[in-house]
């Protein structure tokens, strides 16, 4: 048995940062090599922190979802996994036994050798005919003076492309740093250019900043009075979403794996809480909003506030992705980064076997059934806020100057709205939803809400945006 996760970055405000690390999971989960394919998150649930309770097997392969190596994934993943590793991850991964399961920490897919493939299909979309006569092609990444490990990914894909022999000219440009992007009709000199961005996903760069940059009108721009005479350039789509990263993801995955993999056995406390849950749920059972009525083999969820509406009013769904995509947002369409908050959308229903049963709760709740049951075996440990605050990065960093009764004033109104009991802040939680009890979930450890409200209210805007 043989789990997969896929880490991606995630975001409290915009729903849509998840999207790529989904569509991947779902590719993947498609061809049936793993077991289970699951996501984690740094701003979403599961979090990093969570993510590896909720595996089902002992072994378990874990990918960065970024385009390059960098501090999210040397320092970030690594420490918040607990893989008691910390700097550049080397090429065969990093492998530990973390809680009985043997956990392989990949590099990011972006780094792989076969993202040439990926390059080269995307040119081809752009320039079906590109060709060792008249095409040049542009490897555009994003560049940065404080990360150098961002840059060689990009040399390195343009080099090994360069040798193929495929183009009159490969040049690697930069959005910042040099050479830079804007100096491409000096540089270049062929009469078709491909430009290619490295980038995870489509965004403000990719839509706005480098067509700027780059004096592009369209996916096909000609510049009739260039220094080096006409050009026409054809403009690609990212990288980072094209189809072909599901392979390269497998082809890290197997190398993580190595030679002498063995498929690992199923993780017993996992098993033994979903046991749990689903031995309440043939008999009926409601989670925070959520209620599982069993029904002739197959169990149906729906909202609790639309408990007797009947079925022909509500939105059937028949899969788990399909609850995944229907409870991201609440119902007035916006993003649930935390799904504990008490804003579950309405108007739904869906009908699945046991088996879907198990995935639809994990996305309606994801890590809550492992959590409570370990909190019911005494086996969860309360991560106390300092902890919490010295963990964050970047602009969040600032949560660390917030005092205890800052952090206690966001949690009032933030918690509140909330079915979980702050554990963290020492709050007793003695009945959960396995004892009937709908709302009793436990908190570990304060969410990326919380941490997001903490800052704004050290930042002194939380009082500005309530006036
Ligand atoms: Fe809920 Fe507060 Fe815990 Fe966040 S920190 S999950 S809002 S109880």
């Amino acid at each position: 048995m043989r789990s997969l996760i896929l880490i991606g970055h995630g975001s409290h405000l915009n729903g849509e940062s998840a999207t790529a690390v989904y569509r991947y999971a779902d590719l993947i989960r498609e061809r049936g090599l793993y077991d289970e394919v699951v996501e984690g998150y740094w701003k979403e649930e599961p979090s990093l922190r969570q993510v590896l309770r909720t595996t089902s097997s002992t072994d378990v392969t874990v990918i960065p979802m970024f385009i390059s190596e960098g501090y999210f994934t040397e320092v970030v993943i690594p420490r918040e996994l607990g893989l008691g590793h910390q700097g550049p991850v080397p090429p065969g991964g990093v492998a530990r036994v973390i809680g009985g399961r043997t956990v392989r920490y990949t590099l990011p897919y972006g780094v792989h050798p076969s993202m040439t493939d990926v390059i080269l299909a995307r040119a081809r979309e752009a320039l079906p005919d590109f060709s060792a006569q008249d095409t040049a092609l542009i490897v555009l990444g994003h560049g940065t003076t404080r990360n150098e490990n961002s840059n060689k990914v990009i040399y390195r894909a343009a080099d090994l492309i360069r040798e193929s022999g495929q183009f009159a000219q490969v040049q690697a440009l930069f959005l910042d740093e040099e050479p830079k992007v804007g100096t491409w009709p000096e540089v270049i000199s062929a009469p078709r250019v491909v430009v290619v961005p490295f980038f995870a996903s489509e965004g403000w760069h990719t839509l706005e900043t480098i067509p700027e940059d780059m004096g592009l009108t369209g996916e096909v721009t000609a510049f009739p009075e260039n220094p080096h005479g006409a050009q026409t350039v054809y403009y690609a789509k990212p990288v980072g979403t094209h189809p072909a990263v599901a392979d390269v993801i497998l082809h890290l995955a197997q190398e993580a794996s190595g030679a002498l993999a063995q498929d690992g056995d199923v993780e017993r406390g996992h098993e033994q809480a979903w046991q749990t849950v689903l031995s309440r749920a043939r008999r009926g059972l409601r989670i925070g909003e959520v209620m599982i009525t069993p029904d002739s083999g197959v169990y149906e969820l729906r909202h609790a506030l639309d408990e007797g509406r009947p079925g022909a009013e509500l939105r059937t769904l028949v899969t788990p992705e399909g609850v995944r995509d229907t409870i991201r947002k609440d119902d007035g369409g916006e993003h649930r980064p935390v799904h504990t908050l008490r804003n579950a959308p309405r108007g739904w229903r869906a009908v699945l076997s046991e088996e879907d049963l198990r995935r639809a709760v994990h996305y309606a709740y994801p890590a809550v059934v492992e959590e409570t049951y370990a909190h019911t075996c005494h086996a969860l440990r309360a991560t106390p806020w300092p902890t919490t605050a010295r963990r964050q990065t970047g602009i969040y960093a600032k949560v660390q100057k917030a005092t205890p009764e800052q952090v206690e004033h966001v949690a009032h109104d933030v918690c509140t709205s909330c079915l979980r009991t702050r554990l963290w802040a020492g709050e007793k939680l003695t009945h959960t939803f396995l004892d009937g009890v709908p709302g009793g979930i436990p908190c570990a450890e304060a969410c990326t809400v919380l941490v997001a409200e903490v800052r704004e209210e050290v930042s002194g805007k939380r009082g500005e945006k309530a006036g």
